[in-house]
């Protein structure tokens, strides 16, 4: 198991959240048939984005937490100049 830091737990909820109110419109402007399909395909594309977003911009605890330095680590390895 990862180390990761409280607010984690939040986004998480709110991804699942998310997924679930947005997965109909996902598949409809995605030409998507299947429902979990849909899903799936929401996720691939939007929740690492979100966690990511999150780790790197909002919490403040990212150092200390070992999914956080994952994404700050892949962030900054492809947003250097
Ligand atoms: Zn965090």
């Amino acid at each position: 198991m990862y180390k990761y830091c409280s607010e984690l737990e939040k986004v998480i909820e709110m991804d699942i959240k998310l997924i679930n109110e947005h997965f109909e419109n996902h598949a409809w402007y995605n030409h998507i048939t299947d429902k979990e399909q849909a899903k799936i395909d929401y996720v691939e594309k939007y929740m690492a984005l979100a966690k990511e977003m999150y780790c790197v911009h909002v919490c403040d605890k990212s150092y200390e937490c070992e999914i956080g330095q994952r994404y700050i680590e892949g962030y900054y390895g492809k947003n250097k100049r």
